[in-house]
Protein backbone atom coordinates (compact mmCIF):
# COMPACT_ATOMS: atom_id res chain seq x y z
CA UNK A 1 0.00 0.00 0.00
CA UNK A 2 1.17 3.56 -1.05
CA UNK A 3 1.05 5.91 1.53
CA UNK A 4 -0.61 9.53 1.35
CA UNK A 5 3.15 10.85 1.92
CA UNK A 6 4.67 9.28 -1.44
CA UNK A 7 1.01 11.16 -3.63
CA UNK A 8 2.23 14.68 -2.48
CA UNK A 9 3.59 17.24 -4.91
CA UNK A 10 6.92 18.18 -4.52
CA UNK A 11 7.60 21.30 -4.07
CA UNK A 12 10.39 23.70 -3.18
CA UNK A 13 8.56 26.89 -2.38
CA UNK A 14 9.65 30.49 -3.19
CA UNK A 15 11.20 32.51 -0.31
CA UNK A 16 9.22 36.58 0.11
CA UNK A 17 10.92 39.08 1.37
CA UNK A 18 11.03 39.34 5.49
CA UNK A 19 8.06 41.40 6.12
CA UNK A 20 9.27 42.62 9.82
CA UNK A 21 6.64 43.23 12.74
CA UNK A 22 8.32 46.35 14.07
CA UNK A 23 7.00 49.32 12.84
CA UNK A 24 9.97 51.72 13.39
CA UNK A 25 12.59 50.45 10.90
CA UNK A 26 13.57 51.04 7.15
CA UNK A 27 12.36 48.71 4.95
CA UNK A 28 14.06 48.56 1.37
CA UNK A 29 13.86 44.69 1.23
CA UNK A 30 10.62 43.71 -1.07
CA UNK A 31 10.74 46.72 -3.51
CA UNK A 32 7.79 48.44 -2.31
CA UNK A 33 6.80 52.13 -3.07
CA UNK A 34 7.41 55.02 -0.06
CA UNK A 35 4.76 57.06 -1.13
CA UNK A 36 1.30 55.13 -0.78
CA UNK A 37 -1.40 55.11 -3.15
CA UNK A 38 -2.97 58.38 -4.59
CA UNK A 39 -5.37 60.35 -3.01
CA UNK A 40 -8.38 59.28 -5.69
CA UNK A 41 -7.61 55.48 -4.24
CA UNK A 42 -8.38 57.05 -0.39
CA UNK A 43 -11.21 58.95 -1.03
CA UNK A 44 -12.98 56.37 -2.80
CA UNK A 45 -16.28 55.87 -1.20
CA UNK A 46 -16.54 50.95 -1.46
CA UNK A 47 -20.46 50.39 -0.62
CA UNK A 48 -19.25 47.65 2.08
CA UNK A 49 -23.36 46.00 1.45
CA UNK A 50 -21.97 45.05 -2.34
CA UNK A 51 -19.48 42.89 -0.32
CA UNK A 52 -22.16 40.10 0.34
CA UNK A 53 -22.06 39.96 -2.94
CA UNK A 54 -19.62 37.91 -5.62
CA UNK A 55 -17.67 40.17 -7.53
CA UNK A 56 -18.08 40.58 -12.12
CA UNK A 57 -15.87 37.57 -12.69
CA UNK A 58 -14.72 39.38 -15.54
CA UNK A 59 -13.85 42.40 -13.54
CA UNK A 60 -14.77 44.31 -16.36
CA UNK A 61 -14.51 47.57 -14.73
CA UNK A 62 -10.98 47.09 -14.10
CA UNK A 63 -10.14 45.54 -17.76
CA UNK A 64 -11.76 48.22 -19.39
CA UNK A 65 -9.78 51.07 -17.38
CA UNK A 66 -6.13 49.56 -18.32
CA UNK A 67 -7.35 48.54 -21.91
CA UNK A 68 -8.18 52.42 -22.29
CA UNK A 69 -5.21 53.73 -20.46
CA UNK A 70 -3.04 51.62 -22.89
CA UNK A 71 -4.80 52.09 -26.15
CA UNK A 72 -5.54 48.46 -26.68
CA UNK A 73 -8.74 46.31 -26.86
CA UNK A 74 -10.22 44.74 -23.24
CA UNK A 75 -10.58 41.81 -25.16
CA UNK A 76 -6.39 41.94 -25.06
CA UNK A 77 -6.24 42.45 -20.89
CA UNK A 78 -6.20 39.45 -18.50
CA UNK A 79 -6.48 40.46 -14.62
CA UNK A 80 -4.97 38.60 -11.47
CA UNK A 81 -4.35 38.77 -7.76
CA UNK A 82 -0.79 40.22 -8.45
CA UNK A 83 1.44 39.76 -11.18
CA UNK A 84 2.41 36.36 -9.55
CA UNK A 85 -0.82 34.95 -10.10
CA UNK A 86 -0.77 36.42 -13.82
CA UNK A 87 2.46 34.46 -14.48
CA UNK A 88 1.73 31.42 -12.90
CA UNK A 89 -1.72 31.64 -14.55
CA UNK A 90 0.51 32.29 -18.06
CA UNK A 91 2.79 29.54 -17.04
CA UNK A 92 0.25 26.97 -16.78
CA UNK A 93 -1.90 28.34 -20.10
CA UNK A 94 1.72 28.44 -22.22
CA UNK A 95 4.33 26.12 -21.06
CA UNK A 96 2.77 22.55 -22.29
CA UNK A 97 5.11 21.85 -25.14
CA UNK A 98 7.43 19.17 -22.74
CA UNK A 99 10.34 21.30 -24.02
CA UNK A 100 12.48 23.36 -21.61
CA UNK A 101 11.16 26.96 -21.08
CA UNK A 102 14.44 29.64 -20.86
CA UNK A 103 15.19 32.71 -18.49
CA UNK A 104 18.32 34.53 -17.35
CA UNK A 105 20.13 32.69 -14.33
CA UNK A 106 19.90 35.46 -12.71
CA UNK A 107 16.60 36.52 -12.14
CA UNK A 108 13.14 36.54 -10.44
CA UNK A 109 13.13 33.76 -8.14
CA UNK A 110 9.32 32.49 -8.81
CA UNK A 111 10.54 31.03 -12.25
CA UNK A 112 12.13 28.08 -11.28
CA UNK A 113 9.57 27.60 -8.29
CA UNK A 114 6.31 27.57 -10.69
CA UNK A 115 8.22 25.34 -13.29
CA UNK A 116 8.60 22.83 -10.25
CA UNK A 117 5.37 23.15 -9.51
CA UNK A 118 3.60 22.33 -13.20
CA UNK A 119 6.33 20.13 -14.11
CA UNK A 120 7.65 22.23 -16.57
CA UNK A 121 11.09 21.48 -18.08
CA UNK A 122 13.42 24.48 -17.79
CA UNK A 123 17.28 25.64 -18.83
CA UNK A 124 18.54 28.84 -17.51
CA UNK A 125 20.55 31.19 -19.79
CA UNK A 126 23.74 32.83 -17.87
CA UNK A 127 23.63 36.81 -17.87
CA UNK A 128 26.97 38.13 -19.40
CA UNK A 129 29.97 38.99 -17.16
CA UNK A 130 28.33 42.47 -16.61
CA UNK A 131 24.65 41.02 -15.83
CA UNK A 132 22.76 41.70 -19.50
CA UNK A 133 20.90 39.27 -20.89
CA UNK A 134 22.07 38.40 -24.39
CA UNK A 135 19.42 37.62 -26.76
CA UNK A 136 21.28 35.55 -28.90
CA UNK A 137 20.87 32.68 -26.12
CA UNK A 138 17.22 32.74 -26.54
CA UNK A 139 17.17 31.59 -29.76
CA UNK A 140 17.75 27.79 -29.72
CA UNK A 141 14.54 25.31 -29.30
CA UNK A 142 12.63 25.90 -26.42
CA UNK A 143 9.06 25.95 -25.28
CA UNK A 144 8.90 29.32 -24.33
CA UNK A 145 10.84 32.33 -22.99
CA UNK A 146 10.08 34.57 -19.71
CA UNK A 147 12.35 37.03 -18.18
CA UNK A 148 11.95 40.64 -16.30
CA UNK A 149 12.48 43.98 -18.15
CA UNK A 150 14.30 45.43 -16.08
CA UNK A 151 16.07 42.62 -14.74
CA UNK A 152 15.34 41.54 -10.73
CA UNK A 153 17.53 41.53 -8.94
CA UNK A 154 20.01 43.22 -11.04
CA UNK A 155 18.04 46.36 -12.49
CA UNK A 156 19.60 46.08 -15.86
CA UNK A 157 17.09 47.22 -18.26
CA UNK A 158 16.93 45.16 -21.79
CA UNK A 159 17.12 47.99 -24.82
CA UNK A 160 13.44 47.49 -26.52
CA UNK A 161 15.66 46.37 -29.82
CA UNK A 162 17.36 43.51 -28.27
CA UNK A 163 13.58 42.27 -26.86
CA UNK A 164 12.28 42.46 -29.85
CA UNK A 165 14.77 40.13 -31.49
CA UNK A 166 13.76 37.62 -28.42
CA UNK A 167 10.28 37.81 -29.47
CA UNK A 168 10.87 37.82 -33.48
CA UNK A 169 13.12 34.85 -32.74
CA UNK A 170 10.72 32.63 -31.26
CA UNK A 171 7.41 32.90 -33.62
CA UNK A 172 6.27 28.88 -32.16
CA UNK A 173 6.28 29.51 -28.46
CA UNK A 174 5.08 32.08 -26.33
CA UNK A 175 7.69 35.33 -24.97
CA UNK A 176 6.85 36.75 -21.26
CA UNK A 177 8.16 40.02 -20.38
CA UNK A 178 7.94 40.68 -16.83
CA UNK A 179 7.49 44.32 -16.76
CA UNK A 180 6.85 44.52 -13.07
CA UNK A 181 9.82 47.71 -12.82
CA UNK A 182 9.28 49.30 -16.20
CA UNK A 183 7.92 52.53 -15.40
CA UNK A 184 10.75 53.54 -13.68
CA UNK A 185 12.40 52.64 -16.92
CA UNK A 186 12.97 55.85 -19.57
CA UNK A 187 9.97 56.25 -21.69
CA UNK A 188 9.58 54.01 -24.91
CA UNK A 189 11.16 50.84 -23.13
CA UNK A 190 7.76 48.83 -22.81
CA UNK A 191 7.17 46.01 -25.33
CA UNK A 192 3.52 46.92 -25.45
CA UNK A 193 4.45 48.86 -28.03
CA UNK A 194 5.64 45.51 -30.11
CA UNK A 195 2.20 43.64 -29.44
CA UNK A 196 0.66 44.78 -32.73
CA UNK A 197 3.08 42.94 -34.64
CA UNK A 198 3.44 39.61 -32.01
CA UNK A 199 1.34 37.57 -31.60
CA UNK A 200 3.44 35.20 -29.07
CA UNK A 201 4.45 38.13 -27.03
CA UNK A 202 2.21 38.64 -23.71
CA UNK A 203 3.69 41.57 -21.31
CA UNK A 204 3.06 41.46 -17.51
CA UNK A 205 2.83 44.35 -15.04
CA UNK A 206 1.47 44.65 -11.65
CA UNK A 207 0.30 47.80 -9.19
CA UNK A 208 2.47 46.59 -6.41
CA UNK A 209 5.60 48.93 -7.69
CA UNK A 210 4.66 51.92 -9.25
CA UNK A 211 1.41 52.67 -8.12
CA UNK A 212 1.96 51.50 -4.51
CA UNK A 213 -0.34 48.76 -4.02
CA UNK A 214 1.40 45.79 -3.08
CA UNK A 215 -1.22 45.25 -0.32
CA UNK A 216 -3.54 44.81 -2.81
CA UNK A 217 -2.67 42.62 -4.84
CA UNK A 218 -3.56 43.65 -8.60
CA UNK A 219 -1.58 41.97 -11.42
CA UNK A 220 -2.30 42.23 -15.43
CA UNK A 221 -0.95 40.95 -18.78
CA UNK A 222 -1.60 42.39 -22.54
CA UNK A 223 -1.66 40.37 -25.65
CA UNK A 224 -3.37 39.72 -28.64
CA UNK A 225 -6.99 38.81 -27.94
CA UNK A 226 -6.47 34.87 -28.72
CA UNK A 227 -3.46 34.34 -26.04
CA UNK A 228 -5.70 36.65 -23.47
CA UNK A 229 -8.33 34.29 -24.27
CA UNK A 230 -6.12 31.32 -24.05
CA UNK A 231 -5.35 32.43 -20.21
CA UNK A 232 -9.11 33.17 -19.66
CA UNK A 233 -10.27 29.78 -20.28
CA UNK A 234 -7.32 28.78 -17.55
CA UNK A 235 -8.72 31.02 -15.41
CA UNK A 236 -12.08 30.10 -15.79
CA UNK A 237 -11.06 26.24 -14.83
CA UNK A 238 -9.60 27.29 -11.63
CA UNK A 239 -11.42 30.14 -9.87
CA UNK A 240 -13.44 32.44 -11.46
CA UNK A 241 -13.54 34.98 -8.89
CA UNK A 242 -10.01 36.56 -8.27
CA UNK A 243 -10.40 39.57 -8.60
CA UNK A 244 -12.17 41.20 -5.27
CA UNK A 245 -14.45 44.05 -5.24
CA UNK A 246 -12.29 46.67 -3.31
CA UNK A 247 -9.14 45.55 -5.77
CA UNK A 248 -11.35 46.63 -8.61
CA UNK A 249 -12.91 49.89 -7.57
CA UNK A 250 -9.24 50.67 -5.83
CA UNK A 251 -7.39 49.62 -9.44
CA UNK A 252 -9.63 51.61 -11.02
CA UNK A 253 -9.16 54.80 -9.08
CA UNK A 254 -5.22 54.25 -9.22
CA UNK A 255 -5.33 54.08 -12.93
CA UNK A 256 -7.68 57.22 -13.05
CA UNK A 257 -5.04 59.29 -11.08
CA UNK A 258 -2.16 59.73 -13.69
CA UNK A 259 -0.22 63.25 -12.41
CA UNK A 260 0.21 61.42 -8.86
CA UNK A 261 1.08 58.67 -10.56
CA UNK A 262 4.01 60.33 -12.64
CA UNK A 263 4.97 62.66 -9.59
CA UNK A 264 5.62 59.64 -7.26
CA UNK A 265 7.73 58.11 -10.23
CA UNK A 266 9.54 60.50 -10.94
CA UNK A 267 10.23 61.02 -7.59
CA UNK A 268 11.57 57.42 -6.89
CA UNK A 269 13.70 58.21 -10.45
CA UNK A 270 15.36 61.38 -8.67
CA UNK A 271 16.02 59.76 -5.20
CA UNK A 272 17.66 56.85 -7.47
CA UNK A 273 20.16 58.46 -9.43
CA UNK A 274 21.00 60.64 -6.34
CA UNK A 275 21.83 57.19 -4.32
CA UNK A 276 23.23 55.95 -6.97
CA UNK A 277 25.67 58.45 -6.89
CA UNK A 278 26.23 58.45 -3.41
CA UNK A 279 26.86 54.87 -3.19
CA UNK A 280 29.39 54.99 -6.13
CA UNK A 281 31.40 57.79 -4.15
CA UNK A 282 31.72 55.37 -1.06
CA UNK A 283 33.27 53.19 -3.01
CA UNK A 284 30.51 50.96 -4.34
CA UNK A 285 29.94 49.20 -7.40
CA UNK A 286 26.34 50.14 -9.11
CA UNK A 287 24.92 48.51 -11.56
CA UNK A 288 22.62 51.37 -13.99
CA UNK A 289 19.26 50.35 -12.74
CA UNK A 290 15.95 51.17 -14.81
CA UNK A 291 13.77 49.89 -11.83
CA UNK A 292 13.21 51.45 -7.87
CA UNK A 293 15.96 49.52 -6.53
CA UNK A 294 19.52 49.07 -6.91
CA UNK A 295 21.93 46.30 -6.90
CA UNK A 296 25.27 47.08 -5.70
CA UNK A 297 28.58 45.42 -4.46
CA UNK A 298 31.80 46.93 -2.60
CA UNK A 299 35.06 45.88 -3.53
CA UNK A 300 36.28 45.66 0.36
CA UNK A 301 33.42 44.93 2.77
CA UNK A 302 31.09 42.07 1.73
CA UNK A 303 27.86 42.51 1.14
CA UNK A 304 26.55 39.74 3.93
CA UNK A 305 28.27 41.96 6.78
CA UNK A 306 26.16 45.31 5.48
CA UNK A 307 22.94 43.07 4.91
CA UNK A 308 23.67 41.97 8.69
CA UNK A 309 24.80 45.10 10.04
CA UNK A 310 22.16 46.72 8.72
CA UNK A 311 19.47 45.13 10.27
CA UNK A 312 20.63 45.26 13.67
CA UNK A 313 20.47 48.49 12.65
CA UNK A 314 17.08 48.50 11.65
CA UNK A 315 18.00 48.49 7.72
CA UNK A 316 16.26 45.91 5.95
CA UNK A 317 17.82 45.47 2.34
CA UNK A 318 17.61 42.40 0.45
CA UNK A 319 20.27 39.41 -0.01
CA UNK A 320 20.48 36.43 -1.49
CA UNK A 321 23.00 34.01 -1.05
CA UNK A 322 23.46 32.40 -4.52
CA UNK A 323 26.14 31.95 -7.23
CA UNK A 324 27.77 34.94 -8.87
CA UNK A 325 25.51 37.16 -6.70
CA UNK A 326 26.42 36.30 -2.74
CA UNK A 327 28.24 39.44 -2.81
CA UNK A 328 25.52 42.41 -3.89
CA UNK A 329 22.93 43.84 -2.09
CA UNK A 330 19.56 44.37 -4.15
CA UNK A 331 18.07 48.33 -1.99
CA UNK A 332 14.34 49.35 -2.72
CA UNK A 333 14.87 53.34 -3.13
CA UNK A 334 12.77 54.38 -0.20
CA UNK A 335 12.01 58.42 0.27
CA UNK A 336 14.74 61.04 0.48
CA UNK A 337 14.83 61.03 4.00
CA UNK A 338 15.35 57.47 4.53
CA UNK A 339 18.03 56.88 2.09
CA UNK A 340 20.22 59.95 3.28
CA UNK A 341 20.35 57.78 6.44
CA UNK A 342 21.15 54.64 4.73
CA UNK A 343 24.11 56.76 3.29
CA UNK A 344 24.63 58.17 6.97
CA UNK A 345 24.74 54.33 8.29
CA UNK A 346 26.93 53.20 5.27
CA UNK A 347 29.41 56.30 5.48
CA UNK A 348 29.85 56.12 9.03
CA UNK A 349 29.09 52.48 10.40
CA UNK A 350 30.69 50.72 7.28
CA UNK A 351 33.40 52.93 5.95
CA UNK A 352 34.21 54.50 9.27
CA UNK A 353 34.06 57.50 7.39
CA UNK A 354 33.21 61.50 9.11
N1 LIG B 1 7.92 39.98 -11.19
C1 LIG B 1 9.04 40.47 -10.63
C2 LIG B 1 10.28 40.56 -11.45
C3 LIG B 1 9.03 40.85 -9.28
O1 LIG B 1 10.16 41.30 -8.69
C4 LIG B 1 7.84 40.75 -8.53
C5 LIG B 1 7.81 41.17 -7.08
N2 LIG B 1 8.19 40.18 -6.18
C6 LIG B 1 6.71 40.23 -9.16
C7 LIG B 1 6.78 39.87 -10.50
C8 LIG B 1 5.43 39.99 -8.43
O2 LIG B 1 4.81 41.14 -7.97
P1 LIG B 1 3.29 41.17 -7.56
O3 LIG B 1 2.79 39.76 -7.41
O4 LIG B 1 3.25 41.94 -6.30
O5 LIG B 1 2.59 41.88 -8.69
Amino acid sequence: MMSWKECVRQVEPYTPGEQPKEQNVIKLNTNENPYGPSEKVRHCEMDYDLLRKYPDPAASDLVNTLAEYHHVDPAQVFVGVGSDDVLAMAFLTFFNSGRPILFPDISYSFYPVWAELYKIPFETQALTEDFRIEPSDYLKENGGVVFPNPNAPTARLLPLEEVEKIVAGNPDVVVIVDEAYIDFAPEGSSAISLLDRYDNLLVVRTFSKSRSMAGLRIGYAIGQKELIACMQAVKYSFNSYTMNRPSILYGCASVEDEAYFRETVGKIITTREWFTKELKALGFDVIPSAANFVFASHKEVPAEEIFRKARERGIFFRYFKLPRIDNFLRITIGTDEEMKTVIDFLTLDIMHKK
